[in-house]
């Protein structure tokens, strides 16, 4: 008996042991689990491949896995690896690979900073930077292209303001434009500036933006992939495990896919389809997409219902309350969205579309509910990005129709300097209101729409909590009763954004047979003042069980 015990025993570690010695058990000061059946642990143990095995206290399951490697994390507090659920992968690479104006006191400082990033390209290659904001500067005034053109000649030069809505060329970019720019006339949605004579300034707002970046030479292959590359190292380092991004190209797509092949990617993207374009058809030609490695999806599609409210786009049901007249603009047309949506409805396809004011917002509630038919009430998930303005008689729709609520914390803080300007005190009470949809019973996700903010998501977290800029100002929040819980904010970013990614049975939480994505903080995110959320430390970031970011030993 004892003999054959022992057999069994040596066989069993013989074949169980190269497992055993992978499986992980990690120790921390306290892991936040999100999962409502044990929401706190202080160990979890996790296979070779990342997937949980076990969740409970250090005793239970060292003893468990005798075997297994330990990961002790100290004093650490872990939670479910955080998911921003609408950004711009690559546009965060682009940017981070453009000269960063942000901070310059003058234009003198602007051009130092370009001649120092115009060393490293070739001659008459574009030089692209953003991050200027006249308000920093003595004068307080726009530029223009002359301040640029002395220094550059010859070499195109393309800035966009710290906001994105305006953007800054000199006469070498002018020239690379098609279009005769002189005279009187404007594009949709946006401004050419000019002097008396008509002849462009230099300064292009919103859709005028376009007509330079559509004369910018298309980036090389290499250059593409090295924005992804450059934006998801720059997400795993602040703590997300996945990205929503909202609104790529098939090309977009296939450079992903070379990326999962590779095993290059650290992070998971939830790939959303831009516009009624190829990347639709192709879900509609080959299905729903899924790359093995678990990286790389793609079931949605980005459509777009109307414009931004900084630029007074934002499709409003009234006029502005700063600018008479203007109700704001429709991206899509209403026929035009019906089409897309019926398609996504047809080929099993999640949408997601931008909208931004409330007829932006109605718009696309009616649209879905037109859509989705008797399936309104079923598992659609169909999601409203941004859901920024609602007319209170919209707000409870959201729960009506299980319409996911894909918010972004940081707009409501970087936008409510002017925003009450824009629509008035009336409207501004639907405006930006998480609390509001969320006691409605509608699911929210959140994310931060990097890198129009911050790719950062404890910035995201601090602003769901507190209604307030970095300085904590307004004093105790902007429409404080709109504020969430730390809990609450980390659930819109955790398992509720898996939600809107169809991955709860997978990821947003830590639970025996989901993934080990997780992040290690040296804070407790759901103890520390709210003040301190945007200071929380990245110790490291975990995907599949594996490090894919450790914060640099100090
Ligand atoms: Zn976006």
């Amino acid at each position: 008996m004892r003999g054959s015990t022992r057999m069994t025993a040596l066989l069993l570690g013989l074949l169980a042991g190269p497992a055993l010695a992978q499986t992980t058990v990690l120790t921390a000061a306290r892991i936040h689990t999100m999962d409502t059946a044990q929401p706190l642990a202080q160990a979890m143990a996790y296979d070779a491949s990342g997937k949980i095995l076990a969740v409970g206290s250090t005793g239970e399951l060292q003893a468990r896995y005798p075997q297994a490697r330990r990961l002790d994390v100290g004093s650490a507090t872990v939670v479910p690896g955080l998911i921003d659920a609408h950004a711009h992968v690559g546009g965060l690479g682009f940017a981070m690979m453009s000269a960063d104006l942000v901070g310059t006191a003058s234009k003198a400082e602007v051009l130092a900073r370009l001649r120092e990033n115009a060393k490293g390209l070739k001659p008459g290659e574009w030089l692209v930077g953003r991050g200027w904001d006249q308000n920093d500067w003595p004068e307080k005034t726009f530029p223009n292209a002359a301040d640029l053109d002395a220094a550059f000649p010859d070499r195109p030069v393309w800035l966009s303001r710290i906001d994105g809505h305006a953007g800054w060329a000199n006469s070498a970019a002018m020239r690379a434009v098609k279009r005769d720019l002189t005279g009187s006339w404007q594009p949709d949605g946006g401004s050419i500036q000019r002097d008396a004579a008509g002849t462009p300034n230099g300064i292009f707002i919103d859709n005028a933006m376009l007509l330079l970046e559509e004369a910018r030479p298309a980036s090389s292959e290499a250059t593409a992939e090295r924005a992804l590359v450059l934006g998801m190292q720059a997400a795993v380092a602040h703590g997300l495990t996945g990205v929503h991004d909202a609104g790529i190209s098939l090309d977009e797509l296939h450079r992903y896919q070379r990326l999962a092949d590779r095993g290059a990617m650290p992070l998971r993207i939830y790939a959303m389809a831009d516009g009624n374009a190829a990347a639709l058809e192709s879900l509609c030609k080959g299905g729903l997409y899924r790359h093995a490695s678990g990286r790389l999806q793609m079931r949605a599609v980005k459509l777009y219902a109307d414009g931004a409210l900084g630029s007074r786009g934002a499709a409003m049901l009234e006029d502005y309350s700063d600018d008479h007249g203007n109700r704001g603009l429709l991206l899509m047309s209403a026929q035009e969205l019906a089409d897309a949506s019926a398609k996504a409805k047809r080929c099993g396809v999640q949408a997601a579309t931008h909208a931004i004011g409330d007829r932006g917002n109605r718009l696309t509630l009616d649209t879905y509910a037109h859509a989705l038919g008797k399936d309104a009430a079923g598992d659609h998930r169909w999601r409203v990005e941004h859901a920024q303005i609602l007319a209170p008689a919209d707000l409870s729709r959201f729960a009506g129709m299980h319409v996911i609520a894909s918010m972004q914390p940081t707009h409501a803080t970087s936008d409510m300097p002017w925003a009450q300007e824009r629509v008035g005190t009336q409207r501004i009470v639907g405006a930006y209101a998480w609390r509001q949809l969320r006691d409605s019973g509608a699911r929210l996700a959140f994310g931060s729409d990097f890198p129009v903010e911050s790719v950062d998501p404890r910035l995201g977290l601090y602003s769901a909590v507190s209604r307030a800029d970095g300085e904590g100002k307004p004093a105790g929040g902007w429409m404080p009763q709109e504020k969430l819980t730390a809990y609450e904010a980390l659930r819109a970013f955790t398992l509720d954004a898996a939600y809107a990614g169809f991955a709860e049975s997978e990821l947003g939480s830590l639970a025996p047979g989901k993934r080990a994505d997780f992040v290690v903080l040296a804070q407790d995110p759901l103890a520390v003042p709210d003040a301190a959320l945007k200071a929380l430390t990245v110790l490291a970031t975990y995907v599949d069980g594996k490090a894919v970011y450790e914060a640099p030993v100090r």
